[in-house]
């Protein structure tokens, strides 16, 4: 439970408070914190500012004010914590206290919990600027500006083996998949920079170089999960870059790092791994493990938006389908190559499908 806002002072408190001068001046400075919290921070002459608080040291939104200048209503149950924004276009729903937001049945990790307090609803800033604006107001290209050329990096190779299950190593597998997903881009009219071929060790911090170096467009980079004590996990996970100052998925809430060349993305790699995220989920049977936050070096070094995939787990006989045949890994090329297209639409032109 956050702690309450200092608007809470009500006047019998007060009035006990007066009765000696040293309470009288605690007395006025708490009044004036309360006026520098419940202060809209942010509020200037002529722009629909939304109000800002400062709640658990950071800034946060009033959820109920960010869906009114978006359009959505409002239903929440204060008992159960569940809380749904719809409009005609979109529905979000959060759970009061918790990081989790679905759009559109789609599961988001935000860096920090939606807080309340008494019958009102926040939302940090950090997550409304990096994760709720683009899913409401997606990121566009400038006019004449194409997605022409895919990076695709097989993650591991060579000397790394990646994960393993049995003797099955993640470095052959994530090959395959990517040679099959640059035949399926390739057929859909885009141009395709593959990191590594073959099973060759490429360093970490050279693989965005290239693409960069070849003047890709997007970075997405193949890999999959395994859980090294047994095989009860399953399902996809989808990371972009966790934007400057917001913790990653699983740093439970942390205040993060500074600003890393891949910031220079944050909205669009959101929109990205939610596209991708989105067409995965609707065409192939994955357990939804989310669009999470992480900060891998290959996101933090990428010129250009970039995703990380990892499309199942290694040891799960469910996963293990999808992974390790060929029927498998070309339906889920085919619905990777799907959710590229439908952020190449978007961006260049702004449509929402
Ligand atoms: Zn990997």
């Amino acid at each position: 439970m956050p702690p309450p806002l200092s608007r809470g002072i009500s006047g019998p408190t007060c009035r006990r408070w007066l009765l000696s001068r040293g309470r009288a001046l605690t007395l006025t400075l708490v009044l004036l914190a309360a006026w520098c919290v419940a202060l809209p921070l942010n509020a200037a002459p002529g722009r629909p500012d939304l109000g800002r608080v400062i709640l658990n040291g950071r800034p946060y939104l009033e959820l109920a004010e960010w869906a009114a200048a978006n359009r959505l209503s409002v239903r929440w149950n204060p008992r159960s914590g569940e809380i749904r924004l719809t409009n005609r276009w979109a529905r979000l729903d959060f759970k009061a206290d918790t990081q989790r937001v679905e759009h559109d049945g789609v599961i988001l990790w935000l860096s920090y919990p939606i807080l309340r307090t008494g019958d009102r609803l926040y939302v940090s800033q950090r997550d409304q600027e990096s994760v709720l604006s683009p899913l409401m107001q997606p990121p566009r290209l400038p006019t004449g500006r194409k997605i022409l050329t895919v990076a695709l990096n097989a993650g591991h190779g060579g000397k790394d083996p990646g994960n393993l299950a049995g003797a099955r190593q993640e470095k052959l597998y994530v090959l395959q998949l990517a040679l099959e997903l640059q035949l399926q881009l390739r057929r859909a009219g885009l141009k395709v920079v593959m990191i590594r071929d073959r099973d060759v060790f490429v360093p970490l911090e050279e693989r965005p170089a290239i693409a960069r170096a070849r003047a890709a467009d997007l970075y997405i980079s193949l890999h999959y999960n395994a859980t090294p004590g047994g095989d009860e996990a399953q399902g996809l996970e989808t990371y972009c870059l966790t934007p400057a100052g917001s913790s990653s998925t699983n740093d439970r809430g942390g205040h993060g790092a500074g600003y890393l060349p891949g910031n220079r993305f944050d909205r669009e790699n959101l929109r990205l791994a939610y596209e991708i995220h989105h067409s995965i989920l609707g065409q192939v049977e994955f357990t939804d493990r989310g669009v999470r936050h992480a900060r891998f070096k290959e996101l933090t070094l990428a010129q250009m938006p970039a995703v990380l995939l990892e499309g199942g787990f290694m040891n799960s006989r469910e996963d293990g389908r999808k992974i390790f045949s060929i029927t498998g890994r070309a339906r889920y090329a085919a619905a990777i190559t799907d959710g590229i297209l439908a952020y190449k639409r978007l961006v260049e032109r702004g449509l929402p499908e």
